[in-house]
């Protein structure tokens, strides 16, 4: 009799267990599932658009919406100006978006100094910080952030950025899947650095062409107004004979991170071809369009540009603004727009160069 309860109960037991290991083992089986699956959307999203910033609003939707957060915003770090800019986040307000962008440190819970942003890209690794007090980063205290994640984008063993993920309760300290996370930053890490392979030019890492005349139809469409900028090196020729093809690479891709250096986040400069860089100032009226590009020409003028050899080369460009609608009656193509920006650089050519046209 004894025997035969202590069988019944070893089975019971068994049967139990057997029962938990299957409920535990479908719970995994349900995980993986959605580890999957946010995967596999975020990969398809990102097919649908060539244009990687405008694919990643639409990737972070996705990331929003599954992994059921507050924030989540991209940072990509620019190696030629030793920049970190922000380029998508779901935090809609200029002036924190400006704040945010300025993070330079950041306190991680159990620490108690400082960690520098930057370690991430010094160290190449990844490094995943969580917080539940002590927020102190710029507008974390002010939009009440609880939790917040940094998990830098790496690809090809270096990091080309990070990401932050932030919640207004302390969920993302205590549930958070890390893996499933770092799964997940590495996919990001690579479609991100491919869509930028696409988006930039090699040689001067800013939008091509196509993505810059797409910025310019997209502005003229949806804003009040769009300042459309030609600007042409003067006397390049000159760099390129007196230096080489070489040394006129690099003073033209100094002039490029120059000109990068100086927009608002919501403008574009591209390269439209040659040493030719076109700027796209939307929202802006014509007058402050024009004095923002005559200070522009100002500090290309007066900078020394230092080439890898610690030559100093000096240089100049000239321009020539148009304002849409302003200067149209109707409707037209951004070539018409570009067309005309580039005859007023013709006429500061003519002028003596160095020299801002605007009408
Ligand atoms: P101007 O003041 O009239 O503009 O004189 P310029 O010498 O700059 O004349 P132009 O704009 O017609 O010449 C552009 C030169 O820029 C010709 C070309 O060899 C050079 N160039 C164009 N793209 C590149 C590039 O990617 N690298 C280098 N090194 N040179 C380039
Ligand atoms: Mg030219
Ligand atoms: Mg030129």
């Amino acid at each position: 009799m004894i025997y035969s309860l202590m069988a019944l109960t070893l089975i019971f037991t068994s049967l139990i267990g057997w029962q938990l290991y299957r409920v535990n083992k479908f719970k995994n089986e349900i995980q993986d599932l959605n580890r999957y699956k946010i995967i596999k959307d975020v990969m398809e999203v990102s097919s649908r658009e060539k244009n990687i910033i405008k694919g990643l609003r639409d990737i972070n939707s996705v990331i929003l919406e599954e992994l059921q957060m507050d924030y989540s915003s991209f940072f990509i770090y620019n190696e030629d100006t030793d920049e970190i800019s922000l380029k998508e986040t779901n935090l809609i307000n200029e002036r924190l978006n400006r704040e945010l962008t300025d993070i330079k440190e950041y306190r991680a819970e159990y620490e108690d100094t400082p960690r520098d942003f930057r370690e991430v890209f010094e160290e190449n690794k990844y490094i995943i910080l969580f917080s539940e007090v002590d927020l102190e980063y710029p507008t974390a205290g002010e939009r009440g952030i609880k939790s917040s994640i940094l998990i830098p984008l790496i690809f090809n063993s270096k990091a080309i950025g990070y990401w932050l993920i932030e919640d207004c309760s302390t969920k993302y300290s205590k549930e958070i899947d890390k893996e499933q996370l770092v799964i997940l930053a590495d996919q990001l890490a690579a479609v991100i650095a491919s869509g930028l392979y696409t988006y930039l030019d090699p040689l001067l890492n800013i939008p091509k062409r196509d993505f810059l005349l797409e910025f310019i139809e997209d502005s003229m469409q949806n804003k009040d107004k769009t300042s459309v900028v030609f600007a042409d090196i003067d006397h390049f020729k000159s760099v390129n004979d007196n230096y080489g093809h070489n040394i006129g690479d690099q003073v033209l891709k100094i002039v490029a991170q120059l000109f990068q250096q100086s927009i608002r986040t919501t403008d574009m400069v591209g390269r439209y071809g040659g040493e030719e860089i076109v700027f796209c100032l939307p929202d802006i009226n014509k007058e402050d369009a024009v004095n923002r590009i005559e200070d522009i020409r100002r500090n290309l003028e007066r900078a020394e540009l230092e080439l890898s050899d610690e030559t100093i080369i000096k240089i100049t460009a000239s321009f020539g603004v148009v304002t849409y609608p302003d200067e149209f009656s109707g409707k037209v193509p951004p070539e018409e727009i570009l067309k005309k920006a580039d005859e007023r650089v013709y006429i500061a050519k003519e002028q003596g160069r160095n020299r801002v046209v605007y009408r």
